[in-house]
Order: C-alpha cells, then sequence, then structure tokens
C-alpha cells in the first residue's frame, strides 16, 4: 500500500536527505523508524504526505503515485493520511471540539455530522469531557490526544507518527502508545518516528532503522539497536 522505489532526496540547498530507499508498507503494518538525528526520518515520512516531493524515484500510496500529483489533487490525497508530530501543533485559540472539527469542516461536511464525528473520536482517546477546554488547559498527553483525534477523525487509512512520545513522561508516553495500537488494531497503517529505546523494545514492531539518508536495517518485531 505504501510502495517506494529508490528514492531520492535532495534539499535546494544541496542537502542530501535521502540517499536511495526502496520499501514496501502494508495496509494495517506498525512500523517504526529508528535512527539518530539527521539520518533521514522526518524526510521519510514527509514524502510519504506529499510534504516534500523526492529529486528521482517513485512514491506509490494506494497505487497513486504521490510525486505525480497535481497541488490541487494533494488535499483530497491527504484526507486519507492522518499525521501528529512531537509539539502537538493544535490551534492555541480554539477549543478542542474545534481543533478537531476543523479538520472536517475543511472538508465541507454537515454540522450534524460532524458534531457525531468529533465527539465520538474524542470518547475514542477519553477525552469526552474536555470538549470545551483550550489546548493550554490540558497537560501534554491530553494535547497529544487531541492531535490523534483530529489526526483519526477523517479515519485515515494511514497514520504518521513523528516522535509523538517526545515532550512526554514515560507513563503518558505508555497512554499514547496504546492509543496508538488500537488505533492500528482498526486497520490503520501505523508509520512511528520514535527515538525510544524502551517503546521499541517493549511493543515489538517492525522496525526500519535509518542512517545517512539509507535504510540499513528492516526488521519484522525488531529492536532499537542504538545507545540513546
Ligand atoms: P531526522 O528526521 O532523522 O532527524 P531529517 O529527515 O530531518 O532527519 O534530515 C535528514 C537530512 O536532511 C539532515 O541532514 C537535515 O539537516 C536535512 N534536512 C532536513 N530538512 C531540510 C530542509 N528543509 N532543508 C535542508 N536540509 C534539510
Ligand atoms: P451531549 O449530547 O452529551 O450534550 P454534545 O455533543 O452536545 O454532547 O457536546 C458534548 C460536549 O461538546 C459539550 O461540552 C458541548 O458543549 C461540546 N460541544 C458541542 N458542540 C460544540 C461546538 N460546536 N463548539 C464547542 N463545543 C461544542
Amino acid at each position: 500500500m505504501i510502495e517506494m522505489q529508490d528514492i531520492y532526496m535532495t534539499y535546494p540547498n544541496g542537502v542530501v536527505g535521502l540517499n536511495g530507499i526502496s520499501v514496501n508498507i502494508k495496509q494495517g503494518e506498525f512500523v517504526y523508524i529508528v535512527g539518530h538525528s539527521g539520518a533521514g526520518k522526518s524526510t521519510f515520512t514527509k514524502l510519504m504526505f506529499r510534504e516534500e516531493i523526492p529529486t528521482k524515484g517513485k512514491i506509490l500510496v494506494n497505487d497513486q503515485d504521490v510525486t505525480k500529483l497535481k497541488w490541487k489533487e494533494v488535499p483530497y490525497f491527504r484526507r486519507n493520511i492522518g499525521v501528529v508530530y512531537q509539539d502537538f501543533r493544535l490551534l492555541p485559540k480554539l477549543t478542542v471540539y474545534e481543533n478537531i472539527a476543523f479538520a472536517l469542516e475543511v472538508i465541507e461536511e454537515n454540522p450534524k455530522s460532524i458534531r457525531k464525528k468529533v465527539m465520538n473520536v474524542l470518547d475514542q482517546v477519553g477525552l469526552k469531557n474536555k470538549a470545551r477546554f483550550i489546548p493550554d488547559e490540558l497537560s501534554g498527553g491530553e494535547q497529544q490526544r487531541v492531535a490523534i483525534a483530529r489526526a483519526i477523525v477523517n479515519h485515515p487509512g494511514i497514520l504518521i507518527a513523528d516522535e509523538p512520545t517526545g515532550n512526554l513522561d514515560p507513563n503518558t508516553s505508555w497512554e499514547i502508545m496504546h492509543i496508538l495500537e488500537d488505533i492500528n488494531a482498526s486497520g490503520t497503517t501505523i508509520i512511528m518516528a520514535t527515538h525510544s529505546k524502551e517503546i521499541v523494545n517493549t511493543i515489538k514492531k517492525r522496525v526500519i532503522a535509518m542512517e545517512d539518508g539509507v535504510i540499513v536495517r528492516d526488521e519484522h518485531r525488531g529492536e532499537y539497536g542504538y545507545e540513546i
């Protein structure tokens, strides 16, 4: 369902982000992307949702070549991909409810179906009682749960998480992981870049390790394999 064929990515300033990557990720897989800072993890994930375009190579997502999408096709393509970040990226002046509804309103849903979907997804992440709060009134873990709710409210086939537990304490990180596992159990492909050795070595999944823009290891139920 995600297939990269011989991908190279050089940024406009000449820095090489990816240096020849080929990979296949099937629907429903849970994949950790590990590697030192600067290894190319973010570049790899950004290519999947057309945040960047590779210099060379083909990227198929559900048989569609992402590198060939026209600008006006990109928003429609992205409906199938949710993204969460280390720093949550919620809109600070909007309530929890509005932060999530916003993701639906941009795709023109009717108000009644918006409310139903938002409350369902808030229930799924255990935050139904915080719908009226603004992000500043929530803990880091709660903010990340809102970000996850926003990312999955359109039921995407793929969820990309770029260090989703990077700003969270260990207990909260495990809570977030359990939510991601539940989402994965419902069939959503999860691709998670992480520096958490504990998580990768405890919740065993496929591990893709990157160094200097290439994949150096790709293991089913793998290990973190780096010190810190
Ligand atoms: P990671 O996520 O593993 O830390 P990145 O994909 O962010 O790695 O970075 C890979 C390489 O590409 C690094 O050398 C980084 O400095 C470079 N890079 C990332 N984003 C940009 C950008 N927008 N412009 C130029 N170079 C970039
Ligand atoms: P119930 O049917 O149990 O009253 P609702 O779906 O009406 O549940 O709302 C649940 C929570 O979400 C309440 O706190 C409600 O005020 C809040 N809420 C509902 N719609 C909106 C909205 N458009 N903007 C902000 N908060 C909302």
